[in-house]
């Protein structure tokens, strides 16, 4: 009998804990708030690993009933070693060898990823994406990212960063990027910038996506020019990589993707008008479905396809 898994997705507000069922399902959930422990690492992983310990035992399992932990980060991990090198949000973790630590903690395996990939590997095996060899799965929000799915593998790059469609230049001389670049993929359809887009066309302040889709759906002739407006940047955005890559689909998550019916057709129709012909014309664009479980039940897959992934 195949065995569950504990998935931990770490954001920077929530802690999200899931028992996972071998079928991809998740059996039983927790959360912790992200902010009152990240002063102090050694807090964090002493409240961290009573929290999987008590996930496990509320649920009447025991260890043996466990193949491992599965933890994703917001941030570069040094995957091989276990290793968090740097979370961008979370003040302080440098360099923290947490696999090691959780390890001996919980006396179970633990294996940490960055928590886009996880969510990449997710929506492949048990998602949108089922079955297909060569996929990006995009997430919207504050942040930009993507995981690559490429031959039937994470493509993970030379130091496990590879993926950051984020930080893909779309204009030498764009806006300034938390990156350190300018004009990113980032600077056009994250939030900060949607939400920007939506005030000014609305000549409203503190306009979100979320207003601006209830109005679309009013009709609002501004809100429908602002949703073809925000589908042409990621639409342009996408064009390189379905030309570089070749992929068969693309998924979309993240908040702004529950609009498809005012998103969707129109990335479709940049992408078949500015991508090459053959790339294209093939690639599909889905919505991504496994919404906010999908974090946890990727920790799953991590842990169980870890020798080939
Ligand atoms: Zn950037």
């Amino acid at each position: 009998m195949k065995k569950y898994v504990v998935g931990v997705d770490v954001g920077g507000t929530n802690i999200k804990l899931g028992l996972v069922h071998p079928s991809g399902r998740v059996m039983a959930r927790s959360h912790l708030p992200t902010k009152p422990l990240s002063s102090s690492k050694t807090k964090f992983i002493g409240v961290l690993a009573e929290a999987i310990q008590r996930i496990i035992i509320i649920n009447g399992l025991k260890i043996e009933d466990i193949a491992g932990i599965g933890i994703g980060l917001p941030g570069l991990i040094d995957y091989p070693q276990g290793r968090v090198r740097f979370l961008p949000n979370i003040p302080g973790w440098k360099n923290v060898p947490l696999r090691v630590i959780l390890q001996k903690k919980l006396n179970l395996p633990v294996l940490i990823d960055n928590d886009v990939k996880l969510i990449t590997l997710a929506e492949w095996k048990f998602g949108a994406g089922r079955g297909v060899k060569h996929l990006i799965c995009l997430t919207l929000g504050t942040g930009v990212g993507s995981g690559l799915i490429l031959d039937n593998r994470l493509y993970r790059g030379a130091a496990n960063a590879a993926g950051e469609l984020g930080h893909v230049p779309l204009n030498e001389q764009g806006p300034a990027c938390n990156c350190g670049g300018f004009g990113c993929f980032e600077t056009y359809v994250g939030n900060q910038r949607l939400f920007a887009l939506a005030s000014r066309i609305m000549h409203k302040p503190n306009m979100t996506t979320e207003k601006m889709f209830a109005l679309a759906n009013q009709g609002d002739p501004k809100a429908l020019r602002f949703w073809q407006e925000a589908a042409t940047h990621i639409g342009n955005g996408l064009v390189g990589v379905v030309n570089l890559l070749n992929p068969e689909l693309i998924i979309i998550g993240g908040g702004v993707s529950n609009n498809e019916k005012f998103l969707f057709p129109a990335i479709r129709a940049v992408i078949k008008k500015r991508a090459m012909s053959l790339q294209g014309s093939m690639v599909k664009i889905k919505r991504a479905k496994l919404g906010d479980d999908a974090g946890i039940i990727g920790a799953q897959v991590l842990v169980y396809h870890a020798k080939s992934l």
